[in-house]
């Protein structure tokens, strides 16, 4: 597909209200992930709408998957024998004011919960790029927003309920299960069903966001720390062509001592004078507003509006997380395959994300930048492409998002994770018969 065609169908789409992926599926396709890239190996789906029919589902059901919101590009979710579906459970079970927690059902949607939370003077501390996924699925994968001192999406987690393979229900708390918890937390779906998870919050806050054009990669090379600690959260947009970064978007925090001042200039990046899509000729429309106009943090966090949303994408995903250390390394590193990647490329993104103690976290202990790749939606090219991204990542300890795309060998990937006998011996607990894992984790994870 070239890429007038691509942006041509992606701005059509853009425009198209979110559906409910369930109901597009009844029309008649086959069950599929959001990108349509994977085709799931069976279409039984049971949606359970109370925490005692999950359970019954599980005491009946030798093997099945949870679905969320179907995000993932690769098998992570995927299953030949059934799906369980929590998704009509979307309402926020308690807030605790005091506390400063809320405890939800686990696959509502950050767009369904972040309105809330603000409309009751709280916030999270992050989200992810787009509001639409299920908080469930993007804990179990570790997914993360940007921001040096942001862990990801997963260390909002104070407490969780699951279903485990037995059909009882096990709480889990930050304050009072130590390991197990911080198995359970980043669970990649390997532990048990999710049925509810508690939230760190923060009192609710204002955020602005700024764009800037034309970055020299001399300049990123020369400040990456600079730039990183400019704002709260901070992405870098490169199409690895020209040596230059395309596009800075930086989101400040509206406090004082916090905010960024912006300068018609930035390490040689121009202000942008209108807003931006990260794919620069791209329309702007459906993104959250930028040019320092003051908004909530649900509505500066994400790059896309929570109102517009495609509701399949013509697109893949990889990407792969380096130690912070590594960053520039890394980076230079992809750079000089640009004449390789470009032509599959629709755009990357460079993210930085704090350290974590969740055994699966791909930032377990280790401060992160992730070298993310928007991809045209050729799989035959793209799984050329990957092995040899990975490659030259390979010096920089790179690891792979578990829920993108990768082709890395399970001994490498699992090489990069010091806790996995002792996650493997929680799953088994919980799990003895592996009732949860499918053809990926067994590959991957368990193998
Ligand atoms: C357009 C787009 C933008 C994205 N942006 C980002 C981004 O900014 N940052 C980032 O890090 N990632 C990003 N992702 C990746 C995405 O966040 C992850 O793939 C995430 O896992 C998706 O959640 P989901 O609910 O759709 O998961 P699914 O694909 O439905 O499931 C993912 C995994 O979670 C498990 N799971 C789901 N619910 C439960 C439950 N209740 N109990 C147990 N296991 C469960 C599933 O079994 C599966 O293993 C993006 C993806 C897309 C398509």
């Amino acid at each position: 597909m070239d890429k007038r065609y691509f942006l041509k169908l992606i701005s059509a789409a853009m425009s198209v209200p979110v559906l409910s992926p369930l109901l597009a599926w009844a029309a008649g396709d086959k069950l599929k992930n959001w990108a349509g890239n994977v085709v799931y190996g069976t279409d039984r789906l049971y949606a359970a709408s109370s925490i005692e029919q999950a359970q019954d589902f599980v005491k009946k059901t030798a093997k099945f998957k949870v679905l969320g919101t179907r995000h993932c590009f690769n098998h992570i979710a995927d299953s030949t024998d059934e799906f369980l579906s929590l998704r009509s459970m979307d309402k926020v079970l308690s807030l605790d004011s005091q506390g400063r927690t809320v405890t939800i059902p686990a696959n509502m949607s950050y767009g369904q919960l972040a309105p809330y939370l603000h409309e009751h003077g709280f916030a999270l501390h992050n989200l992810a790029s787009l509001p639409h996924i299920s908080v469930a699925g993007a804990c179990a994968t570790a997914t993360h927003g940007s921001g040096e001192k942001n862990g990801n999406l997963a260390t909002q987690v104070s407490a969780l309920e699951m279903i485990t393979a037995s059909g009882d229900i096990v709480k889990l708390s930050r304050k009072q299960d130590g390991e197990n918890f911080q198995a359970a937390v980043v669970g990649l779906g390997a532990l048990g069903v999710v049925t509810k998870l508690t939230l760190d919050l923060q009192p609710t806050f204002l955020m602005k966001q700024y764009v800037y054009l034309d970055l020299p990669f001399s300049e990123m090379q020369q400040h990456f720390d600079a730039i990183e600690a400019s704002g709260y959260s901070v992405s870098l947009f490169t199409d690895w062509q020209k040596k230059r970064i395309n596009e800075v978007w930086i989101k400040t925090r509206m406090e004082p001592g916090q905010e960024f001042k912006a300068t018609p200039e930035f390490f040689g990046a121009k202000l942008a004078t209108r807003n931006f899509h990260p794919i620069a000729e791209l329309s702007a429309e459906n993104c959250t507003e930028q040019m320092g106009v003051p908004g909530p943090w649900y509505e500066r966090l994400p790059h896309f509006k929570m109102g517009f949303t495609p509701s399949a994408g013509d697109e893949l995903q990889a990407e792969f997380f380096v130690p912070r250390k590594n960053a520039v390394d890394a980076i230079l590193a992809v750079e000089g395959l640009h004449d390789q990647v470009g032509p599959h490329l629709f755009i990357t993104e460079i993210r930085t994300i704090a350290a974590d103690d969740l055994w699966m976290s791909p930032c377990y202990h280790q401060d992160s930048v992730t070298i993310h790749f928007t991809l045209k939606p050729d799989w035959p090219a793209v799984s050329k492409l990957l092995p040899v991204i990975e490659k030259e990542l390979a010096p920089f300890q790179a690891r792979p998002h578990w829920g993108k795309l990768f082709t890395m060998d399970p001994e490498r990937l699992k090489a990069g994770y010091t806790k996995l006998p002792e996650f493997i011996e929680v799953a088994k607990k919980y799990d003895p018969q592996g009732k949860f894992r499918n053809d990926f984790l067994n590959r991957n994870v368990f193998s």
